[in-house]
């Protein structure tokens, strides 16, 4: 038995279990995790820090 996963699904897992990390002042939140945004054939992680407001974002494109 095998369950269909798409890129998509193996990319949200990923960034979904890793805990959001402020690169400016070293807030670790590890509840919010990402917000999560898809346009066309990339997905956008964008994380605002509620501490010192910076926003850590990361971009990742499907294959
Ligand atoms: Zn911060």
């Amino acid at each position: 038995m095998s369950t269909h996963r798409s890129p998509f699904d193996r990319l949200r897992q990923k960034y979904d279990r890793s805990d959001s990390e402020c690169r400016q002042c070293g807030y670790h939140d590890t509840d919010d995790g990402w917000d999560v945004t898809t346009s066309g054939d990339r997905i956008h992680y964008q994380f605002v820090c509620p501490v010192c407001d910076a926003v850590e974002t990361r971009e990742l494109r499907l294959e």
